[in-house]
């Protein structure tokens, strides 16, 4: 079993390193992620430059390699033959803040397992929902020892095709977790602010700012499961066809019609 891990906050981020070394209790562990930050980034594919690779060494002594790309460039690259054995798995994270609800195509950690099921690879994407203005540093390891738990049930069992898992864990005690849900995705309430402000060449320029996203803690979805001390486990597709919306469109979307006018 070939793992690769990767996350969007950049290859020497804490997280990555803790999900990392559980990960290499279940198999060979590569890890190819980001040189910088990315969080918030979406899925992206890199077609306008090139894409550089280079070795880092983490802060456990162990060997990684940092690319210029996004977290998606980043699994691309090993899903596509940049190391020489197969990936069988990817696994993302662990970002040090939650992914929920509408996040899911803002998040370079889970866009990075979303390319992973592109590529008909199981993706898992790990978040910790630590509270905001979180300052002592993070402890990633019980998060990470659940992320292997997990990761080693999609081993055993698969998952199925196109499908990935989007895990948030809530930041509790190990034995404060309740246990894990299933879950939907929950409604994220956006806080965002457009400030504007003026550069010293007196041109205006503009930062995405306000507050921090909040969320609807309804039973059942992925913000409802960490309010109640659960980890929160929802599947996701890429497929995002709204089929109950279909009906409505085709009442005016007349193919024959349009084919007259253009005639
Ligand atoms: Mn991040």
């Amino acid at each position: 079993m070939h793992i690769l891990v990767t996350n969007d906050d950049g290859v020497n981020a804490p997280g990555l390193l803790a999900l990392a070394q559980e990960m290499r209790r279940l198999g060979e562990v590569s890890i190819l992620a980001p040189d910088r930050n990315w969080s918030g980034g979406g899925h992206v594919k890199t077609l306008g430059r090139p894409l550089r690779v280079h070795t880092v060494t983490l802060a456990d002594g162990s060997q990684a390699f940092a690319s210029d790309g996004a977290p998606s460039d980043c699994v691309a690259l090993a899903t596509l033959g940049f190391f020489k054995k197969k990936v069988d798995l990817v696994v993302s994270g662990i970002n040090p803040q939650p992914n929920l609800g509408h996040d899911v195509t803002y998040s370079g950690t889970v866009t990075a397992a979303m390319e992973a099921v592109i590529w008909g690879i199981p993706g898992l994407a790990f978040s910790l929902a630590s509270e905001k203005d979180h300052l002592a540093d993070l402890d990633y390891y019980p998060s990470a020892r659940l992320a292997r738990q997990i990761t080693e049930n999609v081993m055993e069992h698969g998952l199925a095709h196109g499908i990935l898992l989007n895990v948030n864990f809530p930041y509790l005690p190990e034995n404060a977790i309740k246990g894990m849900q299933i879950t939907r995705q929950g409604l994220r309430v956006y806080r965002d602010r457009l400030d504007r402000r003026v550069d010293p060449r007196g041109r205006d320029y503009y930062w995405i700012g306000g507050d921090a996203p909040t969320g609807l803690p309804e039973t059942g979805t992925d913000i409802g499961a960490l309010a109640e001390g659960y980890v929160s486990i929802t599947p996701l597709q890429l497929d995002l066809t709204a089929y109950g919306a279909m009906t409505g469109i085709e009442m005016w979307v007349e193919p024959a019609s349009l084919a007259v006018e253009v005639a």
